[in-house]
Formats: structure tokens, C-alpha cells, sequence
């Protein structure tokens, strides 16, 4: 039998899944899987900040606030106050582990405004700051003996009855298939922007963990529910933080106007992500986009020296990829995809409607981020609930069932078999122009602005691509560092989730935060101030939609 055997596996290396570790690895045998080097996770590539209510005149209150009214009241309140509460601990953790945070002259952590936020209480390292906080964070996990399977791909969860008993992964290096066999299995793989073309992810961010989830019978949630990010570099997508907004950036059209006041007369360029990329998109729509395509987004008020010192960041990805120096010329910008606040459906500690699986971090929908997440909110996700999330699998784990080790052992002889059968194909459809054509349907049809006769559309050419798909042919036979293998079986992830985000967007009527329907401009929240939960049984995926845990803060009209 080719079988590890840890006390909790956890998939993903990220922020998320480095916290569950840190919480654990000291009481517990804990194992983390990755299909890239930890430091290579999309973590490293946030560049604008961490949020916490450390300012005298902020408050816990005052960011849940914000981050509920950001989520277009979708997000639960319940877990938006856990967020809030436990930021401030979660931030000066990661400095006294060695966050080197930008300061203030008189030596404080600096905090910068952001999108959507009453206050300035993003704090920041310069326009790196995810660079640094995986760093540190990575060291933890070391220090406290995490065990790493780096460069391991999962391919499947395994299930004995409603409970989760372990997984299988392919380990990249020599094309072997092992079975994984765990008490806990963790599902921190991060979002699944790549099924878009135009995306600021890394190509690494397929959703792997979320399709496996659904896969097994753990329900998705609120997948509709994308965000844009107004400002990505015209014609490579990479990201230009909202940091440059927040240290005062502006947004400028074809006409030299700074449209933001027609959108957001108070917030301009700080509102929230969803309503600033409207505004973008519907400028070029309308004809006062540079050359139909961009807009400006200027920064040379602000002068050299603030450039250089906030934001060196994206000067040099300014200068590298578009040939534009921010500090003599304005940068030709817009949005595009960003970040997935649907995921796997679990509760505020993580826990799923299948015991022993649970899910952090972006692959999680909890939901703190509701229809719409703010800047600088994720990356305190991962963090604030990596650390629940590992205290409740210690807590769950003193009375956790043996795991069965024959159901790991068949399910990884299935998944060989699959692979080898896969390998054996010499010819047959080509998986990269199946991905094109399914990124660019997703650019097209399910993007910023969405109707019931785009939806449709694009969910017959999903089914037809899921149709293809069984004959395609990877290519190379090699079975050591097959990256073909791989990006076929990533293609089969984004496929199924693909379908899911154009099955919820079609069903939810309304406009709300991220998601606009052009046919339905109005939030419904008689029939929609729900989540919506998508299962699949057998070839089938049931939808549903399930209460929003209100609370303290009153639904109301949305306006910045
Ligand atoms: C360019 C960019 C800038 C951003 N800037 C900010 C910011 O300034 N502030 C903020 O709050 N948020 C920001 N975000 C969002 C934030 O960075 C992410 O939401 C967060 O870091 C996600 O962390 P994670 O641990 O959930 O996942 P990730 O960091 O994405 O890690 C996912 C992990 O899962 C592993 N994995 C995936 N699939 C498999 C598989 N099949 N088998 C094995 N392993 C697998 C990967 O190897 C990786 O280790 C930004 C995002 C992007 C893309």
C-alpha cells in the first residue's frame, strides 16, 4: 500500500493553511500538501495591505460595519465581528514574528484608507506585503515542525459515509499516485480566478480544492459572487494595488475627467471594488475609455518620493510590463478578475456539513466578504481564521473516529488508473484550447455586468466543453514532472466550477455587490438577502438558498 498517514492533512500552503498548521503541528501530527513551493503561493503577490482597527479613533465596530455594508449586507455578522474583534491580535501576532510593517515617523505600524473603509486601517510593508507575511508565517510552520509535501498535487477527497477520511495526491516529481489517510483533511487551496482569462491570480489558482469538495458532496456557496478588481494593468492583468488609490490616485477617462464623482460623489476612487469597476467599465462602454480599452489611473500629484517609498511595487511592474514610469506618465488600467468570495461552504470554524473536512481562507466561504469583499480583508481571513479554524480541529480531534485506511488505499488505485488511461490517450481534443475558450466565455459572458441571454449561453458552452473534455489527450506520456497532467486535471476543476458560478448567477435575479444583472439592476432582498448553496449529487448539482445570520447592523440602501 502506498499510504502516509498523518493526524490532519492539509491542502495548500498558503496564509490560510499555514495558520491551521502553526495552531496544530506542536500537539499534532500535521501534514501540509502543495502543489508549488509554500513561498510561490498567491499569498506572496498581495500588495496593499492587512486591515486592523489600531487607530485611536477606529474601532472593531466601525470595520465590521464597513465590511458588512462593503458585502452588500450579505455577508454574515456573526463571523464579519469574530473578524473584526480578533484583527489587531492577528496583525501584531505576525509582527512580533518578524512582519516587517511600514511605520509611522514616531515608530506605530502604518495604516493606510482603502476602498470601502471609514478609516485608514490597512496596514501595510511598503506595496509587499503579502511577500512578507508568507515569509514569516512559512518560518512558524517550520519552527514548529510542520511536515511538508511540497510540489504534491491533490486529485481527490475520500469519504467513508459523512465522514472525511483522508485524500490522494499525485507528487509531481515522480507521477506516483499516494493515499493520504487523516482525521482531519483541510481545504486551503486559495480562489479560482484562472477560470477567467483576464485574471490577476496566479496561474496557479484554479480552485482545485473547491471542485474536490464538490466532488464529495461538500456543498459550494455563493459562487456567483466574483470580484473585479478595477485597477490590473491594460493587456496583462497584473495587479496595481488600491494601495495607489489609497495614498491618493486618481481615475481618469479619455476626456481627462476624474469620472469617479458621476459613481461615488463622497468615496470617488475609495469605494468599494464592485462599484469602482462599474464605473470603469461602463466609461469604456460608453465611449470616453482610451482607445476603447483603458482608463488612466494617475499618480504623478503625488510625487517621486511617496512613489518610491509606498509604492515600488508597481512602479517597477508599471515600468516592466506596459513601459509606463507612474512618476512621469499615467497608467493605462482596467479590471479584472481578482477574487472568489464564494467557496466551500462551511461556519465560522471552518467546519463543513461533512465531518472532518473543513475549509480557511479564500477556498473557504464562511462568508465574511458577502457579495463584495473589501481590500486588505482577506488577507486578515486567512490569518484570524486559520488559527480558529486549527483550534477547533484540536478540540475535534480528541474524539475523532480511526480513519479507514482500505477506502484511501481503493480510491487511490482508482485515481491511478484514471491517470494512466488519461496518459495512454495519444490523440484527441486539446486541453488548452478547451481552457481558452472557457476563460474567454467567462470574460465575456459572466463578467462585470451579466444578463439571462449571456448566462445561457455560456452555460451551454460549458456543458459543451464538459462534453470534450473526456477526450482530451495530454500530450506527454512522461509520468515524472508531468505539468501537461497537471494543467489537465486543473481543467477539470475549472470546468465544474465554472458551470457552478453561471448556474448561480443565472438564478439570482437581483444585482448585489459584485454581481450586477443588467435585466434585474435592483437588490431583491425579499427573495435574495440569501446565500446560495450549490451540492452536487451523482451528475446533478442541486442549488438552494439558505438564511444570512443578520445582526447588529440594519440592511439598508447602499450608498458611498
Ligand atoms: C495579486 C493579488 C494581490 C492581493 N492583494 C491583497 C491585499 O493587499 N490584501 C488582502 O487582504 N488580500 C489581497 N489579495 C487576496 C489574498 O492575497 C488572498 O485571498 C489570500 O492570500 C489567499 O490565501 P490562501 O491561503 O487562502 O490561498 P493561497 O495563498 O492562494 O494558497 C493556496 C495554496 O493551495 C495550494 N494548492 C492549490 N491547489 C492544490 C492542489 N490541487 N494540491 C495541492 N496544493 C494545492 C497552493 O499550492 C497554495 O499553497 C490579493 C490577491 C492577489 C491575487
Amino acid at each position: 500500500m502506498m499510504l502516509h498517514k498523518h493526524d490532519v492533512l492539509i491542502i495548500g500552503a498558503g496564509l490560510a493553511g499555514l495558520r491551521v498548521a502553526i495552531e496544530l503541528a506542536e500537539t499534532y501530527d500535521t501534514a501540509i500538501l502543495s502543489k508549488v513551493h509554500p513561498l510561490r503561493s498567491h499569498s506572496v503577490a498581495a500588495q496593499g495591505g492587512i486591515n486592523a482597527s489600531l487607530g485611536e479613533d477606529d474601532s472593531w465596530e466601525q470595520h465590521a460595519f464597513d465590511t458588512v455594508k462593503g458585502s452588500d449586507y450579505l455577508a454574515d455578522q456573526d463571523v464579519v465581528e469574530i473578524l473584526a474583534k480578533e484583527a489587531p491580535r492577528a496583525v501584531i501576532e505576525n509582527e512580533r514574528w518578524g512582519t516587517a510593517f511600514s511605520r509611522t515617523d514616531d515608530g506605530r505600524i502604518a495604516q493606510r484608507p482603502f476602498g470601502g473603509a471609514g478609516y485608514p486601517r490597512t496596514c501595510y510593508a511598503a506595496d509587499r506585503t503579502g511577500h512578507n507575511l508568507l515569509h514569516t508565517t512559512f518560518e512558524q510552520a517550520l519552527r514548529v515542525g510542520v511536515k511538508f509535501y511540497n510540489e504534491w498535487f491533490a486529485t481527490s477527497l475520500v469519504r467513508d459515509g459523512n465522514h472525511v477520511c483522508g485524500l490522494t495526491a499525485l507528487e509531481i516529481a515522480s507521477g506516483d499516485v499516494y493515499g493520504f489517510v487523516g482525521k482531519a483533511v483541510v481545504i486551503a487551496t486559495g480562489g479560482f480566478g484562472r477560470v477567467y482569462s483576464h485574471s490577476t491570480n496566479a496561474v496557479i489558482n484554479t480552485g482545485d480544492g473547491c471542485a474536490l469538495a464538490l466532488r464529495v458532496g461538500a456543498p459550494l456557496k455563493d459562487m456567483e459572487f466574483v470580484q473585479f478588481h478595477p485597477t490590473t494593468l491594460f493587456g496583462s492583468s497584473i495587479l496595481i494595488s488600491e494601495a495607489a488609490r489609497g495614498e491618493g490616485g486618481y481615475l481618469i477617462n479619455a476626456r481627462g475627467e476624474r469620472f469617479m464623482s458621476k459613481y461615488a460623489p463622497k468615496n470617488m476612487e475609495l469605494a468599494p471594488r464592485d462599484i469602482v469597476a462599474r464605473a470603469i467599465r461602463t466609461e469604456i462602454d460608453e465611449g470616453r475609455g482610451s482607445e476603447d480599452q483603458y482608463v488612466h489611473l494617475d499618480l504623478r500629484h503625488l510625487g517621486k518620493e511617496k512613489i518610491l517609498e509606498r509604492l515600488p511595487g508597481i512602479r517597477e511592474i508599471s515600468i516592466d510590463f506596459a513601459g509606463v514610469d507612474p512618476i512621469h506618465e499615467p497608467v493605462p488600467i482596467t479590471p479584472a478578475q481578482h477574487y472568489s468570495m464564494g467557496g466551500v461552504h462551511c461556519d465560522k470554524h471552518g467546519m463543513t456539513p461533512i465531518s472532518g473536512l473543513y475549509a480557511v481562507g479564500e477556498a473557504a466561504c464562511m462568508s465574511v466578504h458577502g457579495a463584495n469583499r473589501l481590500g486588505g480583508n482577506s488577507l486578515l481571513e486567512t490569518l484570524v481564521f486559520g488559527r480558529i479554524v486549527g483550534q477547533q480541529i484540536a478540540e475535534n480531534l480528541r474524539n475523532a473516529a480511526e480513519p479507514s485506511s482500505e477506502r484511501v488505499d481503493d480510491e487511490a488505485f482508482r485515481i491511478r488508473q484514471k491517470l494512466q488511461e488519461l496518459l495512454l490517450k495519444e490523440r484527441g481534443e486539446s486541453p488548452s484550447e478547451i481552457r481558452e475558450v472557457l476563460g474567454e466565455t467567462m470574460d465575456r459572458l459572466v463578467g462585470i455586468f451579466r444578463k439571462e441571454s449571456d448566462l445561457k449561453a455560456a452555460l451551454s458552452m460549458i456543458h459543451h466543453l464538459k462534453e470534450r473534455f473526456p477526450n482530451v489527450s495530454v500530450g506527454h506520456v512522461d509520468r515524472r514532472f508531468n505539468y501537461s497532467l497537471i494543467r489537465v486535471l486543473e481543467l477539470e476543476n475549472m470546468l465544474d466550477l465554472a458551470e457552478v458560478i453561471t448556474m448561480g448567477a443565472l438564478k439570482r435575479r437581483e444585482s448585489r455587490g459584485a454581481h450586477w444583472r443588467l435585466d434585474y439592476p435592483e437588490r431583491d432582498d425579499q427573495k435574495f438577502l440569501k446565500h446560495s448553496l450549490f451540492t452536487r449529487i451523482e451528475d446533478y448539482v442541486k442549488t438552494e438558498l439558505i438564511d444570512v445570520n443578520l445582526g447588529m447592523f440594519e440592511v439598508k440602501e447602499r450608498t458611498y
